[in-house]
């Protein structure tokens, strides 16, 4: 379903209010990493360019008690906003009352306010996180209209999101909200083919949800990561100490039978007898030593993944292929990225907070078409499941 975005608003001289995702890490008062902020330029930019007053508000991180609140007020990102954009960012530390109120009555066109972090409500009642109704109509009479541009949090159903949108103010998706949703939702639901899923990751149990979405979705599924040896038990094949859902063996079997050949898994493992990157490492195909656990995809399924890659035209990863934060066990992940990489004319999508982090330290985030900045929301949109913060934005 098409969304109306922030171009489909009239913007001059209006309050402009924007759920916005900055929910960066902080360590000791300092970001130590922008791209969500980055990520939220091009609409606070084209708002304020096209006359628009813009009322920024995130949530950061989880707070539930006052304690909670310290190191995680949006000053230091009000400030490296401002920085950012080379541009006055006035910040109200405050989520509500008369300091808020006064600023935005204030504010000139093209000004620019962040107003404190959106949890701060969650210490008393969960206001945010339980979408208190007066809490999203107070947020709501703040502004003329809303623009949704917080992907990261369009799972939720929270005030400041399905909240705000459901008082019956003009909702819109940003520019953000807009590209994950078309990246996603048309890899999902319209995908140009053969589209690949490769997916991996430490449980089968956080990724049934997408498989099963994707089995009649996808022409092939790639599967790796710990999740493997779930399916390597459904199969017989000795699987050693690795990683295993016990629970989940007869629903592996299952999957197995639904996806028929559509789903690929490893041929071979690279294994080692413990959970340490000095530990030393075999190949092995097929079954794994008793004493052994595997932690990455072996070489030849490398190989049969990127051969199975060949001609794609949409992919879609979702979970790292082995313990990649160990250099012994990233292989397998750097080998699937480099046959992403080495694909010509093809859509190439990260899903996932641990796939886009692979991706990053690895050195590939470059050669995607796109990664997703929500990590809970694209595994979702996924599942094809619907988001509540999506489903809230005005359709078109
Ligand atoms: P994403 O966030 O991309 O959805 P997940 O959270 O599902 O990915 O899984 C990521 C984690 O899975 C990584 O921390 C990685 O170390 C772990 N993992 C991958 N392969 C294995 C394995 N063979 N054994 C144990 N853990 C694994
Ligand atoms: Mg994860």
């Amino acid at each position: 379903m098409a969304k109306k975005t922030v171009e489909d608003l009239d913007l001059k001289g209006k309050k402009v209010l924007v759920r916005v995702d900055f929910n960066v890490p902080v360590k000791d008062g300092e970001i130590t990493d922008q791209t969500r902020i980055k990520a939220a330029l091009p609409t606070i930019q084209y708002i304020i360019d096209h006359g628009g007053k813009a009322i920024l508000f995130s949530h950061l991180g989880r707070v539930k008690t006052a304690e909670d609140k310290a190191g995680k007020s949006l000053a230091p990102v009000a400030k490296r906003l401002g920085e950012l954009l080379d541009k006055k960012v006035t910040f109200v530390p405050e989520t509500r009352g008369e300091k808020l109120e006064k600023t935005i009555a204030e504010m000139q066109d093209g000004d620019i306010v962040v107003f404190e972090n959106t949890r701060f409500e969650d210490v008393e009642g969960k206001k945010e996180s339980k979408n208190d109704s007066e809490l999203g109509k107070y947020w709501a009479s703040l502004g003329d209209v809303f623009v949704n541009d917080a992907f990261g949090t369009a799972h939720r159903s929270h005030a400041s999101n399905v909240g705000i949108a459901s008082t019956g103010i003009p909702t819109v998706a940003g520019f953000l909200m807009e590209k994950e949703i078309k990246f996603i939702g048309e890899a999902v639901e319209n995908p140009k083919r053969p589209m690949v899923a490769i997916l991996g990751g430490a449980k089968v149990s956080d990724k049934i949800g997408v498989i099963e979405n994707l089995i009649p979705k996808a022409d092939k599924i790639l599967i790796g990561g710990g999740m493997t040896y779930t399916f390597f038990k459904a199969k017989g094949i000795e699987i050693g100490t690795s990683l295993v859902e016990d629970d989940k063996v007869e629903l592996a079997k299952s999957l197995i039978e639904k996806a028929g050949d559509k789903l690929v898994l490893p041929v071979d493992s690279v294994t080692t007898k413990e959970f340490s990157n000095d530990s030393p490492t075999e190949v092995h195909e097929n079954g794994i030593p008793e004493d052994q656990m595997s932690l990455d995809i072996g070489p030849e399924t490398v190989k049969l993944f990127a051969d199975t890659l060949q001609g794609a035209k949409t992919v879609v990863w979702n979970g790292p292929m082995g313990v990649f934060e160990m250099s012994n066990f990233a292989k397998g992940t750097i080998g699937v990225c480099e046959a992403i990489a080495n694909l010509t004319d093809a859509t190439t999508i990260i899903g996932g907070g641990d796939s886009a982090a692979a991706a990053e330290s690895l050195g590939f985030a470059d050669k995607f078409t796109h990664i997703s900045t929500g990590g809970g929301a694209s595994l979702e949109m996924l599942e094809g499941k619907t988001l509540p913060g999506l489903a809230a934005i005005n359709n078109k």
